[in-house]
């Protein structure tokens, strides 16, 4: 039986060309262009919604990295990004429609795909891989919700800035929780009267994102973005995400408001800004939150963000091999995952595709390298997290990251990348 992938966006086109490349026939199923999403505009597969940039080509940048290991990996995304791209300085840009027709002609014309038009509701037969997005269709929202669980499935993500650990100002910040229990779960940044009064002033000022129409849905109470808090009154934030009770430094100094920093990896090469969820642009977050002294030469890993977004709660759900836990023939990809963007989304489309079609052969998947960009993913999304947010592809994903070995890191990767693909490769059947 085919391989049945729902969703031509990223992930999904990416998902059913490596199935196909390894000889297995796909289904592909994509809605459009008989309903449409809020934000899609035509009937051409992996469609780019909004900017036509795939960020930096870089090999110094993360997303540059991770281009290059798909590239490696035969990457259809990434490939076709590369015969349409317009000038675009340090970044791959494209010619959005040339990109998705090309797409859709590359797909269309493949002898083992086949595109069917229509929108799933509900589980389709086999071995099944599901990539709607982060607007995947409210009947099927349903369906995967009632197959994850309501409480792992998401309709909102409310993300907080991420700061490079080595980057923070630690003779303006102190480990402690509140109450100074002793534990060095928090890293504080604290803030004198005068600093927050700046900080207050340059916040309820800054440039904030424009919402679509579709995004103009109320803030929940409990993740308001801080400067629509902020709105609220100059104390709000005090008692808030700033709030300094419980908290001490040095010869028992109480700061007038604090901000608190949380390890998002044990080795605290990242750590998240608590309850700093923003709609600032992300020039604003970069001018603004410097203002807090501990951050003044921070390096943002990830910018704070509210977006509609429709994903699942991946490390509660999710296999290492992107299969439903205690499903086996029900696979998840793209942004749905909680990955964000373009190309980390087509990164867990390409992994799904692999994965299905080892299992549906009956062979073992294995995944890629977690010192690799594309293995860093898969790894942050599978591993347990009581504060699961959306995440980008950054440096700080990769584990004990040192940016002064930052050229041998990125080598590394790309050779763990072509090992991998070399052992994947053996696994295609000798009749192809
Ligand atoms: C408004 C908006 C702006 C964005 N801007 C950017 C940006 O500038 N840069 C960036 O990198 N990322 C951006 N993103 C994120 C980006 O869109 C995603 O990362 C990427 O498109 C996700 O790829 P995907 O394949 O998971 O989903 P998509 O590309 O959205 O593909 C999902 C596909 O599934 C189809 N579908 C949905 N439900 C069904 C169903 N029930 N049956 C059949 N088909 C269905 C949809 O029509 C769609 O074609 C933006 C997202 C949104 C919503």
């Amino acid at each position: 039986m085919d391989i049945r992938v729902v969703g031509g966006g990223l992930a999904g086109v990416e998902a059913a060309y490596q199935i196909a490349q390894r000889g297995q026939k796909v289904t592909l199923y994509e809605m459009r262009p008989h309903v449409f999403t809020p934000a899609h505009r035509t009937p051409f597969l992996s469609e780019l919604v909004c900017s036509n940039s795939l960020k930096s080509k870089e090999l110094s940048n993360a997303h540059g990295v991770l281009k290059e290991e798909m590239r490696l990996l035969g990457s259809i995304i990434v490939g076709t990004a590369d015969e349409t791209a317009i000038q675009g300085g340090k970044a791959l840009v494209v010619d959005r429609e040339r990109f998705s027709q090309v797409i859709t002609d590359k797909i269309e014309s493949h002898p083992l795909i086949r595109i069917s038009r229509e929108e799933v509701t509900g589980i389709p037969d086999g071995t099944v891989i599901f990539a709607t997005g982060p607007l995947t269709s409210d009947r099927l929202a349903d369906t995967l919700g009632a197959l994850t669980g309501t409480s792992n499935f998401y309709f909102f993500d409310a993300i907080s800035p991420i700061v490079e650990g080595e980057t923070i100002d630690m003779e303006k910040a102190f480990f402690g929780a509140r109450y100074m229990d002793g534990s060095d779960d928090y890293l504080n940044c604290p803030l004198t009267r005068d600093e927050y009064d700046r900080f207050y002033e340059a916040l309820i000022s800054a440039e904030r994102v424009q919402l679509r129409e579709f995004e103009k849905t109320p803030y929940f109470e409990g993740c308001l973005p801080v400067e629509i808090m902020a709105e609220r009154g100059r104390q709000t934030l005090l008692y808030g995400p700033m709030k300094p009770v419980g908290l001490t430094y040095g010869t028992g100094t109480r700061p007038y408001a604090v901000i608190q920093l949380r390890r998002e990896d044990a080795s605290g090469t990242m750590y998240n800004m608590v309850g700093f969820q923003t709609k600032l642009t992300y020039t604003a977050q970069e001018r603004i939150f410097k203002l807090i002294p501990a951050l003044r030469n921070a390096v943002f890993l990830r910018y704070g963000s509210i977006h509609r977004n429709t994903y699942i709660n991946s490390p509660a759900v999710l296999a290492r091999d992107l299969r439903l836990s205690g499903n086996e023939r029900i696979f998840l990809a793209g942004q749905i995952t909680g990955v964000e963007g373009y190309v980390e989304s087509a990164a867990m489309g390409l992994l799904a595709g692999i994965s299905a079609c080892a299992s549906v052969r009956g062979h073992i998947f294995s995944p890629p390298p977690e010192d690799t960009f594309v293995g860093a993913l898969l790894n942050y999304i599978t591993t347990e997290n009581k504060h699961f947010q959306p995440m980008n592809v950054n440096f700080g994903l990769l584990k004990g990251y040192n940016k002064k070995y930052k050229d041998a890191v990125v080598k590394n990767a790309l050779f763990a990348i072509s090992a991998w693909k070399d052992k994947m490769d053996r696994l295609r059947s000798p009749l192809q």
